[in-house]
């Protein structure tokens, strides 16, 4: 069984003392491919040791996310355009609209959201969306953009049933995580209305771990238990959970 973590930040200081041990105990209970979004500039460095650590399992994604978008935005932009000429990123992330925290940056939030999703379709790359208490300011952007080449994966999905199948419509595959298991989380309630060959795993570790350590540090690992959530909620298999969620981050990752 393969299992693909799509939206893991293994680099996090949340990991300092036992990155490796954390990381060999995911592939050893099978999540042996690690998506990583990047958030700003100096975060970089630590992603590229991140990727030495274990070159054969972590894919490296670059983008700005929308909690960095502030005055030196456009610089944050350009760094992210010039890693592009660099070398290979298998996705632009995360990326999208936060207005949880702070809405001061709402127009460069989706200005920011808008370039990198045009820098997503020149390289022929998905995006993996980062979107909190803001779906209409994320859908107004993506409506926008809407188009054949545009395609990715709305991170941590939590809206409604009517937001999915929009979400959807406009390329995107759900990524579904340790929220499914919360007993207050909803969207395991109209999850089987969709077919899994729109959804993808993921754990936003070191957040948002799923029961029973909600509320604990997140790890990769626990990727199972989200699958073995989506096992009863879809009555099949984890294997055939494991088999389709990874085969549909092959068609967004292109690996
Ligand atoms: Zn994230």
């Amino acid at each position: 069984m393969i299992f693909t973590d799509t939206h893991t930040h293994l680099y996090s200081s949340q990991f300092q003392d036992d990155r490796t041990e954390m990381i060999q105990r995911a592939i050893d209970a099978g999540v042996s491919r690690f998506f990583i979004p990047s958030i700003d500039s100096t975060y970089t460095q630590r992603m590229y040791d991140l990727e030495a650590l274990f070159p054969d399992n972590i894919f490296l994604m670059m983008g700005l996310h929308p909690c960095y978008v502030k005055e030196n935005y456009l610089e944050e932009l350009a760094h992210v355009e010039a890693e592009f000429t660099k070398r290979k990123f298998y996705a632009v992330g995360e990326i999208g609209v936060d207005l949880f925290w702070d809405k001061t940056f709402l127009k460069e939030q989706q200005f920011a959201f808008q370039q990198q999703i045009q820098l997503a379709k020149k390289q022929g790359l998905a995006i993996n969306i980062h979107c909190r208490d803001a779906f209409d300011e994320t859908f107004e952007v993506l409506q926008g953009e809407k188009s054949n080449d545009l395609f990715g994966i709305f991170h941590c999905f939590t809206g409604d049933f009517s937001q999915a199948e929009r979400a959807i419509s406009l390329g995107l595959k759900l990524g579904i995580g340790g929220v499914a298991t919360f007993k207050n989380g909803k969207i395991d309630q109209f999850l089987k209305d969709i077919d899994l060959k729109h959804i993808v795993l993921e754990t936003d570790s070191p957040y948002l771990a799923p029961n029973p350590h909600r509320g604990k540090r997140n790890e990769s690992s626990y990727t199972v238990l989200v699958a073995q959530k989506l096992a009863e909620i879809y009555n099949l298999p984890i294997e055939e959970i494991a088999r389709i969620t990874t085969e549909n981050s092959k068609d967004i990752f292109g690996i």
